[in-house]
Formats: C-alpha cells, sequence, structure tokens
C-alpha cells in the first residue's frame, strides 16, 4: 500500500466527527471518498495533507509514519472546490507556481508547466489571465497546478463542485482520463454519487464518522452493505421484511411470502430486516402478460399497478405499486398508467439488509 490511514478520530468542540477511519489507497489507484455534505471528507483530507491534526490515529506513506512530519515535506498535492488560482496572474505563471517554490531552474519550470498545459489540453491559453477562462478552463489549470510538482498523492476536493451539470459531465470523462494517465494515486472526494462511480476504482462510503462499505463501484452498487448505502445511491426499493420460517428460510412481506435459498444468514423466526429490490438485475422479466400459475424456481412474482412511466435514456422508468409500497424498475417495454403487470424478479437478486446497523 501507499497510504495508509489508522484509525482517524476527530472532533470539533467536542462533537465527535471522525470516529476511527481507516482505509489505504494503492499505487496507481483512485478511491473515492463519499458521503453527505457535512460528514467530515474535508478534514478527512487536511488531516492526511498534514493541515489538520487528528486526535488520534495516524497516516502512513510506504509504511513510514509520517503523521507529525509537516505538509511541505509530505509531497502531496491538493486541488480544492474553489480552485484558490490566482486570478489576475496568466495561466503559466498559475500552473509554475508550485515548481518556483521548489526552486528549479527555469528550463525545467517552462518544460513541465507547458507538458501540464498539454495534458489538461490548455496550451494555447498559457498568457491568458485565470480571471478570463471559463469555470471548467479553470478546473483544469487547477488540475495541471497541483499535478506539477509531480505529487507523489492526488488529493482533490470536490473537484467539480462549483460547476454546473452539464460542464460537470463533459469535465468528468477528461478528469478521469487525465488522471489515470498520469498514474498518481489519487483520492477523490464528493458528496455526488455520480461523480463517484464513474472515478473511482475503489469507493469508501463515510457516515457518520465511520466507514459503512468499500469496494469497488460495482460491488458497492450491487450489494450494498447497509440501509444507508442503498438510500444514499438512490436504490431505495425496500420492502421491510420478517422471517417466519428459517428452514426453508420464508420472509413475510406486504407483497406476500418470499421464500430465499442459499443464504449465509443467521436468522431466527421473528427477525425483522429489509429486503432490497433493484430497479434493473439481469434476469428479470417485466410484461402485462396475466400472473403465472405454477411457482418458478429462483424467482418471486409480484403483481402491480402502474403509477408512473418516465421515458429515460431509451428506457422507461416505472413507477408500480405493489401492495402498500411503491417500487420503481427499469422497463424496456412501454407501459400506461395504471395498467396491471407483473414482474418476475430473480431471488439470487435479493439483497437483505438488517434494520438496524452493524
Ligand atoms: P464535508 O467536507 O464532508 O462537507 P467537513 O470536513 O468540511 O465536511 O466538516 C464536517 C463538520 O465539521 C462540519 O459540520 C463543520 O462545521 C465542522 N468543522 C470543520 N472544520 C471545523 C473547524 N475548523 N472548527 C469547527 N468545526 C469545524
Ligand atoms: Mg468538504
Amino acid at each position: 500500500m501507499m497510504l495508509e490511514v489508522q484509525n482517524i478520530v476527530k472532533s470539533y468542540e467536542l462533537a465527535p466527527l471522525l470516529q476511527g477511519v481507516s482505509f489505504s489507497v494503492a499505487s496507481g489507484e483512485v478511491v473515492c471518498l463519499l458521503g453527505r455534505s457535512g460528514s467530515g471528507k474535508s478534514t478527512l483530507l487536511r488531516i492526511i495533507a498534514g493541515l489538520e491534526r487528528a486526535e488520534e490515529g495516524k497516516v502512513l506513506w510506504e509504511e513510514q509514519d509520517i503523521t507529525d512530519i509537516p505538509v511541505h515535506l509530505r509531497g502531496f498535492g491538493l486541488m480544492f472546490q474553489d480552485y484558490a488560482l490566482f486570478p489576475h496572474r496568466s495561466v503559466e505563471q498559475n500552473v509554475s507556481f508550485g515548481l518556483r517554490m521548489q526552486n528549479l531552474p527555469e528550463r525545467q519550470i517552462q518544460e513541465r508547466t507547458a507538458e501540464m498545459l498539454e495534458l489538461v489540453h490548455m496550451s494555447p491559453f498559457a498568457k491568458r489571465k485565470v480571471i478570463d477562462l471559463s469555470g471548467g478552463e479553470q478546473q483544469r489549470i487547477a488540475l495541471a497546478r497541483s499535478l506539477a510538482p509531480k505529487p507523489k498523492l492526488l488529493m482533490l476536493d470536490e473537484p467539480l463542485g462549483a460547476l454546473d451539470r452539464t460542464l460537470k459531465q463533459t469535465l468528468m470523462d477528461d478528469l478521469r482520463q487525465i488522471i489515470r494517465n498520469t498514474r498518481i494515486p489519487a483520492i477523490y472526494v464528493t458528496h455526488d454519487q455520480e461523480e463517484a462511480f464513474s472515478i473511482a476504482d475503489r469507493l469508501i462510503m463515510l457516515n457518520d464518522g465511520k466507514i459503512e462499505q468499500v469496494g469497488s463501484p460495482e460491488e458497492v452498487y450491487r450489494r450494498p452493505a447497509s440501509l444507508w448505502v442503498a438510500n444514499f445511491l438512490g436504490l431505495g426499493n425496500t420492502l421491510p421484511a420478517k422471517v417466519i420460517s428459517t428452514t426453508p428460510l420464508i420472509l413475510s412481506t406486504s407483497v406476500g411470502d418470499i421464500p430465499l435459498q442459499d443464504r449465509q444468514l443467521s436468522l431466527h423466526k421473528e427477525d425483522e430486516l429489509i429486503l432490497l429490490l433493484l430497479p434493473e438485475v439481469a434476469g428479470m422479466q417485466i410484461n402485462n402478460l396475466p400472473r403465472q400459475k405454477e411457482p418458478d424456481n429462483g424467482f418471486i412474482h409480484l403483481q402491480g399497478i402502474i403509477e408512473e412511466s418516465i421515458f429515460v435514456e431509451g428506457k422507461y422508468r416505472i413507477e408500480v405499486k405493489i401492495g402498500q409500497s411503491t417500487l420503481h424498475f427499469i422497463s424496456q417495454l412501454r407501459f400506461n398508467h395504471g395498467e396491471s403487470i407483473s414482474i418476475s424478479y430473480p431471488t439470487g437478486e435479493l439483497q437483505c439488509l438488517s434494520r438496524t446497523r452493524k
């Protein structure tokens, strides 16, 4: 591991903020720290950068304890949401700032600056003042500036936060490519799950001062570890369930009894949990044919009424009233409001979440 963060504890005015946060970043890896506003993401970055001290815990770089090493000797690069550029200086002067601080020979400074401007596709703007650039262009300059001194680790704190939605989309792809091409390990902080999913090799989900889940975007999406993670990712298709039998495992829900096989769950009769259904999974079938009579192994059959159908990116996002619950799914087919439909959902794709946090 390149970076290791061990058991970081931090409070402000006696209010606990980070309560034992540990994670690591491997060589060339981009991890995304994802959590709501105010969850302590920026504080954690400042602690890693050395701008702030934790009450407990350590920061290690290549196995060396750097907890007491000052900021400028850590060699990490930071890019903030507000970019902190010098508005009245030129693009070139901004990008070369860190290099001048290192007292490098002029020729080297110029070469590296030119190289960085090329990397972020901003070479033609070298002489322009930062104040005369658009938000997206400033963002690229800020990135070039933090990359110029060849940081060992790049930390980006909501780098697209200040930009509007459409611009974000385009820049997200650029940013990912640029970070990947440099092969510098990076910690990318955001509260925006879309950004996190498109950039991260690994997601770190921060809630209530603790890490709820670490995993690849796919793992976190397909197997959210808690109700909080599921809700945060907008997967909120949840059904309260109660165990009515353990062998075989059968759950009672508002949409009927659901048998579950092959689960390594230590459940007891009467246990209450939450079932999570993903909006779109392989094998799921949605149609308006009459319900199948014979029980189908491996599927649960839900009957519902279409409450809403919205056309999104070539598919339909449908809201379906099933019993007392309204769930949403992605359908290839178009249905009408009020239409009666059947959903066959593969039981293997049902997730069980405990009602309370572990
Ligand atoms: P995030 O980046 O996830 O939005 P922050 O790390 O900025 O969260 O802040 C988390 C909480 O800590 C906020 O409620 C904020 O008010 C508080 N906080 C941050 N820095 C300080 C400080 N220097 N003094 C007191 N409280 C602070
Ligand atoms: Mg922040």
